[in-house]
C-alpha cells in the first residue's frame, strides 16, 4: 500500500462525520489521529506499534492508550491483524472507509456496499446458520492441520483470541479439528502452524499456503457464502 491518504480530506470526515457519529472522547480522538498520522498519511495500511511507543507520542498513559485502541477497535475504525510481545499490528481505517465516517447522503447512495458492511457486523457465533457458513468455507478440512473434519470433530476457533482483542466476526474465525483448536490454545496462529510444520503434518508447501490462506482471512478475502435468507435473518440488507 503505498497510497497516501488525502490528509484534508480524512481530517474534515473525521471532524465532521467519524468523531460525532462515534461519540469518540477526547483520548479516543489523539490517539486516532496518531495512528493515521503515522499510517495512512505515510501510506501504510498496516502500522506495528508497541503500546509504549503510542503512550509516548501522545503523552498518556499506556493503559489509556490500551483501553482507547480497544475502544477504537470495537468502533471498527482499526481492525487488529495480530498482537504479540513486540505489540500490536492494526490496519488503520480512514473515515470514508468506515460507514459512521461517510456523509449520509453518500453512506445511503453505496447502497451496493451495504451487504459487505452488513457482514462485516455480524457475530459469527451467534447462530448454527453463521457458524455452518464458517464450515463450509474451509470445505471440510481442518484450517490448521488440513485434516478432513466431520460435523462431530470440527469446531470454530479464534485466530486472535477474544482475551486479545479477537472478535467473532468472519474475519477472525476459521473451522478446524477439535485437537487444533486445543492445541492452539494460546499460541498465535502463524507460531502454530510452525509448530505443526516442525512435527511433519505440514510440508514446506502447505505451510506457505496455510501462511497465505491467514493473511486471506486476516484481510477480509475469504468471505463466507450466505443465502439471501440468512442475511435477512441477521438484519444484513440484500
Ligand atoms: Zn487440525
Amino acid at each position: 500500500m503505498s497510497r497516501k491518504a488525502n490528509a484534508e480530506q480524512v481530517w474534515k470526515q473525521f471532524e465532521d462525520h467519524l468523531a460525532p457519529r462515534l461519540h469518540l472522547c477526547t483520548i479516543d480522538r489523539v490517539v486516532y489521529s496518531h495512528l493515521v498520522r503515522h499510517s495512512r498519511l505515510e501510506g501504510k495500511l498496516r502500522l506495528e506499534f508497541p503500546l509504549s511507543w503510542l503512550a509516548r507520542g501522545t503523552n498518556l498513559s499506556k493503559i489509556s492508550v490500551r483501553e482507547a485502541v480497544r475502544r477504537l477497535i470495537g468502533h471498527r475504525v482499526l481492525r487488529l491483524v495480530q498482537r504479540s510481545k513486540a505489540g500490536h499490528v492494526v490496519e488503520v481505517r480512514i473515515p470514508n472507509e468506515v460507514r459512521a465516517g461517510r456523509p449520509s447522503r453518500m453512506a445511503r447512495r453505496a447502497g451496493s456496499r451495504t451487504r459487505a458492511l452488513d457482514l462485516d457486523n455480524l457475530d459469527f457465533l451467534k447462530s448454527p446458520g453463521l457458524r455452518l457458513a464458517i464450515h463450509a468455507r474451509e470445505r471440510r478440512r481442518c484450517f490448521y492441520c488440513l485434516s478432513r473434519v466431520t460435523p462431530a470433530t470440527r469446531c470454530l476457533d479464534h485466530v486472535v483470541p477474544l482475551a486479545k482483542f479477537g472478535d467473532n466476526s468472519w474475519r477472525n474465525l476459521v473451522s478446524c479439528c477439535q485437537e487444533c483448536n486445543s492445541r492452539k490454545n494460546a499460541f498465535r496462529a502463524a507460531d502454530y502452524l510452525r509448530r505443526l510444520h516442525r512435527e511433519r503434518r505440514l510440508t514446506d508447501a502447505e505451510l506457505a499456503a496455510r501462511f497465505r490462506a491467514l493473511d486471506a482471512v486476516a484481510a477480509g478475502k475469504l468471505r463466507p457464502r450466505l443465502s439471501p435468507e440468512l442475511l435477512r435473518r441477521h438484519g444484513g440488507g440484500v
